[in-house]
């Protein structure tokens, strides 16, 4: 049976689970990614002003988050939409860095810019329209930090190892898949969460698999149950847009969480989360347990 399921991702052999080959463990300051850990990167769509990139820093790290996600370089689809502060937002995620001790992840959107955005970002993030930019993926791959790869829109799952399988085979071992809803004929939520996939990546794949519910709800009220659907697929970590004022938000508000919104989820996954593996328990505020993420 599972055979089967390995079926269409021959081209991508080496994403592919083998006996020689162990689950990758993508290391993030002093975490580890994946192997069993439940890492959670939280934070706004866009970066926008000191003020709210730090209230949310501040918030998230009191939360147990220690991955800050942030968008310094929009991939907007229209061109009249906030593009982003580009270099000005790196700095912004730099002093929320430095300041709170947190990892930061955002998006690169162009090789050119690869080099500048590495020096700032832990993890650097390949966006849903750039999953088949080869000469990005080469160009992250070569900066040698870790990637968060999302999948594309409109790719399948073998599209998705496929790109994966590129960032490999320029030399960087340490991506991490991402889904984050699909389009399909269903237009009542932003995209459809293929929640499957994640059971399936997980499966077959020995990468880690991260789930970002914000972007395939597209409604906030619909972001937790998308997440406990996350944990209970297996996935490893959650990306998440959270934001202080989620109604003031310049991208993306309608599905940010606001802290409290955030704090609800969180509770309600650590029951899930304790139902698998002892290694995946995930520290409640308040109970500092380093070994765990
Ligand atoms: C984002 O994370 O804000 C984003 C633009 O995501 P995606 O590429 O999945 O649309
Ligand atoms: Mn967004």
């Amino acid at each position: 049976m599972l055979a089967g399921l390995y079926e269409g991702f021959a081209d991508s052999p080496d994403v592919l689970k083998g006996p020689q080959r162990a689950l990758t463990v993508v290391p993030v300051l002093d975490m580890e990614i994946g192997g069993g850990n439940f890492a959670t990167m939280a934070g706004p769509c866009s970066v926008e002003t000191e003020f709210q990139l730090m209230a949310a820093a501040s918030h998230l790290r009191r939360a147990g988050v220690r991955i800050l996600r942030g968008g310094a370089f929009k991939p907007r689809s229209s061109p009249y939409a906030f593009q982003g502060h580009g270099l000005a937002g790196l700095k912004m995620l730099a002093r929320a860095r430095a300041e709170y001790g947190l990892a930061i992840i955002t998006e690169v959107l162009c090789e050119t810019d690869v080099q500048m955005v590495a020096e700032y970002a832990d993890i650097l993030q390949i966006g849903t329209r750039n999953m088949q930019n080869y000469a990005l993926l080469e160009a992250a791959a070569h900066s040698g930090r870790p990637i968060l790869l999302k999948r594309g829109m409109m790719a399948t799952i073998a599209d998705l190892l496929r790109s994966a399988q590129c960032i490999l085979e320029f030399g960087n071992p340490h991506v991490m898949l991402c889904e984050r809803g699909i389009r399909t004929f269903e237009t009542a939520m932003r995209n459809t969460f293929d929640a499957g996939a994640i059971a399936l990546l997980k499966l077959i794949t020995h990468l880690p698999v991260i789930a970002d519910p914000s972007h395939a709800a597209g409604h906030r009220e619909l972001v937790p149950a998308l997440a406990r659907i996350a944990v209970a697929a297996g996935a490893d970590g959650l990306l998440v847009e959270v934001h202080p004022y989620p109604k003031e938000a310049w991208s993306d508000g309608e599905q940010s969480l606001d802290f409290q919104g955030f704090d609800a989820m969180m509770k309600s996954l650590y029951p899930l989360l304790a139902l698998r593996e002892p290694a995946y328990a995930y520290p409640q505020p308040g109970k500092r347990r380093e070994a765990l993420r």
